[in-house]
């Protein structure tokens, strides 16, 4: 018995071992420090008290202002220049995905994977649209010398009046 649940408890390692790199959420909580290091950034205090609070909660989407709010509820001293910086340094190795839904706000994501958004206006929320059913039937051709790096789709509501 004791040898079953010690199997079991190898490939639950395994399998979270594996979504690690592309949905960070699902295993870093865990060992935010580990996974800072593993993506080739210092685990300063300030990355790493940043990294809990974004990935405690599985997928998500925040902004800088979002995230320094909480930091700021939990007690975590950092400026709002710190978790722009934080999070831009996450995006730039894979740790975070940056969505620019519009011109004045910038959203980071913790999954990583292909995905599209939901924005409701009224209430400035992004979430993620289930499935992947969303297909984009025709796109412009492209400069010489250029490939497509991704397509972001963000479907925008409102309240019907
Ligand atoms: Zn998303």
């Amino acid at each position: 018995m004791a040898e079953t649940n010690t199997t079991t408890a190898a490939a639950n390692a395994v399998a979270a071992a594996s979504d690690c790199g592309l949905r960070p959420s699902l295993c870093v909580a865990r060992d935010v420090g580990g996974m800072l290091r593993d993506s080739g950034l210092r685990p300063t205090r300030q990355r790493i008290a940043l990294g809990r609070l974004l990935y405690a909660k599985g997928d998500r989407h925040v902004t800088a202002e979002i995230l320094h709010e909480e930091a700021m509820r939990a007690r975590v001293p950092v400026s709002l220049a710190t978790v722009y910086n934080t999070l831009h340094q996450f995006t730039e190795v894979g740790l975070l995905r940056e969505l620019a839904v519009d011109g004045s706000k910038t959203w980071f994501d913790t999954n990583v994977t292909e995905h599209h958004h939901f924005l409701v206006e009224d209430d400035n929320k992004l979430f993620d649209i289930p499935g992947a059913h969303v297909s984009v039937d025709r796109l412009p051709d492209i400069p010489d010398g250029m490939e497509i790096s991704r397509v972001d789709v963000v479907v925008r509501l409102r309240r019907k009046a």
